[in-house]
């Protein structure tokens, strides 16, 4: 991994903050751009959010970027970078697993990080079976464990190695224990039970279903970009709700494509719209609107899932969408 060759804490800090609910192959090639445009935090902070937001588009959960900027503009305006973990909690979008893996790996602080992968570890080692609420939950259960197994001369190699095991060995589902170094002191592994731990309560699931609409007009598409404050992807375009836009869904649409975020799972049916002159002009008094030159969506700040419906929708209906349309 690219933050590994060269450790900084600049590098810790953005590779774990994109790393948070991305996966490790998702965000190579994001951090590999990141720190190839901005390659310290007083680079980072001198740019323009609009940039940074088209940059981060598709790694998902926004507020990311927007919270590694802020942080960058504090850290750049300081004598040097914060170096303990209690310091770097102080900064919005540093939970306690971010502040223990910078500090660790970028100041040798003997702090644990418990991620995921460090609670499934620990509950097979010690042979916890207690259903825990959830994942926050679990790693502070398992904090003080982890602090009294941390290694105080190396504690970054040592968090990464514990993360790493849980990662390629301690798996979810059917662990490999016949490679694990800890396999002689493993409660579960002695149990056989291991496939089964950690256990979580399980939690409600629900459905919910969104209309949008894909219009498109003299090869410029209609977006919604939300503003800065916006609760849900701020800053962020997306292809806008049916409803939004004064128009009602009928027929058959473009495309349905189904998406879980958290306990939600979203059916999102895309309908193609034809624009009226009178439509056209009722959205120009929108300031959240605004038309994008379908070439140029690459640039534009809009999540992953509505980048890939609209490339979808344009390769297979756009030419004629572009022949009909004014
Ligand atoms: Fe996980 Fe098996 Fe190792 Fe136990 S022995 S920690 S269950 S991989």
């Amino acid at each position: 991994m690219p933050w590994r060759e060269e450790v900084s804490a600049y590098r810790t800090v953005v590779s774990e903050l994109m790393c948070q609910q991305t996966q490790i192959a998702t965000v190579i090639p994001y951090f590999e751009r990141w720190t190839a445009k901005w390659p310290d935090f007083p680079d980072l902070a001198r740019a323009e959010e609009a940039e940074v937001m088209a940059l981060w588009a598709g790694l998902g959960y926004y507020s990311r970027a927007r919270n590694l900027l802020a942080l960058a503009r504090q850290v750049a305006a300081l004598p040097r970078p914060p170096r303990t973990a209690a310091e770097w909690r102080e900064f919005k979008g540093v939970g306690p697993y971010t502040a223990a893996a910078i500090a660790s790996i970028a100041f040798d602080e003997p702090v644990a990080v418990v991620d995921g992968n460090v609670v499934r570890v620990l509950a097979r080692l010690d042979g916890v079976r207690a259903k825990l609420r959830d994942a926050s939950s679990a790693a502070k259960l398992f904090t003080g464990r982890a602090d009294e197994l941390v290694d105080p001369k190396q504690p970054g190699d040592f968090n990464q190695a514990m993360m790493e095991l849980g990662a390629t060995v301690c798996r979810k589902g059917v662990p490999d224990c016949g490679r694990c170094p800890l396999a002689e002191w493993c409660d579960a592994k002695a149990q056989g039970d291991a496939a089964t731990l950690p256990r979580f309560v399980s939690k409600e699931r629900k459905e919910a279903a969104v209309d949008r609409a894909l219009v498109i007009r003299a090869g410029k598409i209609l977006l919604r970009r939300n503003p800065p404050a916006a609760k849900r992807l701020a800053g962020m375009a997306e292809i806008a709700v049916v409803s939004s836009l004064g128009l009602a869904a009928d027929g058959e649409p473009a495309l349905v494509r189904r998406r879980t975020i958290g306990t939600v799972t979203y059916e999102e049916k895309l309908y193609a719209f034809e624009p009226k002159a009178a439509d056209v002009r009722r959205w120009a008094q929108d300031a959240e609107l605004e038309w994008v030159d379908a070439s140029e969506l690459d640039g534009a700040a809009l999540s992953g899932p509505h980048r890939r419906w609209l490339g979808e929708w344009l390769s297979r209906d756009g030419r004629k969408a572009r022949g009909r349309l004014p």
